[in-house]
């Protein structure tokens, strides 16, 4: 592989030369090195090629071998998350990734509060930047390639809970995928595998244990054969050691001088903002395992009307787990029904099949839970969102009623309407690509109202997705 041919700067196309990086570029690889010095003694840090909340991502190759064409992503942490998450994160990229389309880990270096994973480099694009070229077919494939790197992750019982296109990084030339970014995963608080063979077999109704008992109940996860019963994961570098969640959590020691390097005050706040909210999660989910509470029998006064009674209002909050982007967010996790499982991530998925169907991306722009949920009301319609709040345990009260859209029409009309910002990218799309959409099969949209189920008991699975008629539709038609 060609150096200099495989990287790119951004999205701009420009080759990527051993040329000046920017200096905020610099600035950020000399603080790397500089909190990390095992990273410089190994690596050649050659740019930076994303962000996000929780770390910077930069590209690099071996000091040492420079005969090797392979080159690293190497993701460091912000050094406020807690010892347990980065864990987490680096479970699932040793014990679940490396196959499947799912990301693996090559190697972790930490420092004191710093900690740098290293992966194998994934060339690929932006989203935005290929979306309206892609035909039919590379819709498929997409689509196919992301059920499989979920099926694989559920496996574990684990739910991503950050599906997104930023996420499920596509190589358009090799049409390879991964899967990356576990920093939000999850176990999950309900076994959807149970919970289907139980529908199967008859002992039970897709409907959460909550709403069939009429009670919050603690529902137990079996952990057998899973990822935590495992303890004997091995990392090539010194990590934070499976012991750390024994371990007391001391305050990160260089946090000012990260502060005092990192140069935007936004992005630090928005990090602490995004942990507070994780940690929040987390204590929830704690005390839930911990302790099984009832509600008590009360004499509510104001149940199914839009009004809420003195009883109520003594309440205190529900919450439940809601770590993702708004856009993305399952029915179940806006409604916070506090027993989330897998099907979280095929919700998103969905979101992902219903941009790829329309050409519209972001499908779903909301800021926050109540627009989102909206949102899907305007989309679904308010009866279907409804039934499914009650599925969930919630009695949903909608007014004005909201009808539920054909989104077969609707998908095409967004795709056939004009778009001002996004209509050059349009020009890129080949004659071939333009004529696979003449022919889109009902199979597709059959599978997409199947992963978009608003009822997370009846929503499909990855694995029985696989095996949906779209998938050989369009097999048989290649
Ligand atoms: P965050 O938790 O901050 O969102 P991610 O793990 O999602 O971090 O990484 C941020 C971005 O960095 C991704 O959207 C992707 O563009 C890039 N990235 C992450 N891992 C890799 C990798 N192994 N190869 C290439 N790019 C990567
Ligand atoms: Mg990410
Ligand atoms: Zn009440």
């Amino acid at each position: 592989m060609d150096l200099d041919q495989s990287v790119q700067r951004g999205t701009s196309g420009k080759k990527h030369k051993p040329v000046r990086l920017p200096l905020d570029v610099q600035e950020e690889i000399d603080c790397l090195y500089e909190f990390v010095p095992e990273v410089e003694q190994h690596f050649e840090v050659i740019d930076k090629i994303g962000e996000g909340t929780f770390s910077s991502v930069f590209l690099a190759r071996l000091k040492h071998y420079p005969e090797l064409d392979q080159l690293f992503a190497l993701k460091h942490i912000i050094p406020t998350s807690h010892p347990s998450r980065i864990e987490g994160e680096l479970r699932c990229l040793l014990e679940i990734g490396g196959c499947d389309n799912v990301m693996g880990v090559e190697l972790c270096i930490r420092n004191r509060d710093h900690v740098v994973i290293v992966m194998q480099y994934f060339p690929h694009e932006k989203f935005q930047d290929y979306i309206l070229h892609m035909s039919l077919q590379e819709v498929h494939d997409y689509i196919k390639n992301l059920l499989i790197a979920l099926r694989r992750v559920h496996m574990f019982d684990i739910i991503h809970r950050d599906v997104k296109p930023s996420n499920f990084l596509c190589d358009r030339k090799t049409k390879r995928y991964a899967l990356v970014d576990f920093g939000l995963a999850h176990k999950a608080t309900v076994c959807k595998a149970t919970e289907n063979t139980a529908a199967r077999t008859g002992t039970s109704t897709p409907v959460s244990t909550s709403a069939r008992k009429g009670i919050l109940t603690q529902v137990e996860v079996n952990n057998a054969g899973t990822p935590e019963s495992q303890n004997n994961f091995k990392v090539a570098k010194e990590t934070p050691s499976s012991d750390s969640k024994t371990r007391q959590y001391t305050p990160p020691v260089s946090n000012s001088l990260f502060a005092r390097r990192v140069k935007s005050p936004r992005r630090m706040l928005l990090a602490k903002r995004a942990l507070l909210a994780k940690d929040k999660e987390d204590d929830i989910l704690s005390q839930r395992k911990s302790s099984s509470h009832r509600y008590q029998p009360t004499a509510c006064q104001c149940y199914g009307k839009p009004q809420i009674c003195s009883l109520c209002s003594a309440r205190s909050n529900q919450n439940a787990p809601r770590a993702g982007t708004p856009g993305f967010r399952s029915p179940e996790v806006l409604i916070k029904c506090p027993e989330q499982s897998t099907a979280v991530d095929i919700w998103s998925a969905g979101v992902i099949f219903l941009s790829l169907l329309s050409g519209r991306y972001p499908f779903f722009r909301a800021n926050d839970d109540l627009t989102a949920l909206a949102q899907i009301i305007s989309t679904f319609g308010s009866e279907a969102v409804k039934n499914a709040a009650k599925a969930c345990g919630k009695n949903m009260i909608c007014n004005p009623q909201q009808p539920c859209l054909d989104i077969r029409t609707m998908c095409m009309k967004l795709r056939t309407a004009p778009m001002s910002k996004q209509s050059s990218n349009k020009k890129k799309m080949t004659a071939e690509a333009e004529a696979s959409w003449r022919q889109i099969p009902d199979s597709a949209f059959d599978l997409l109202s199947r992963l978009l189920d608003l009822n997370p008991f009846t929503r499909i699975s990855a694995e029985e997705a696989l095996k949906h008629q779209f998938f050989t539709d369009m097999e048989s038609a290649r």
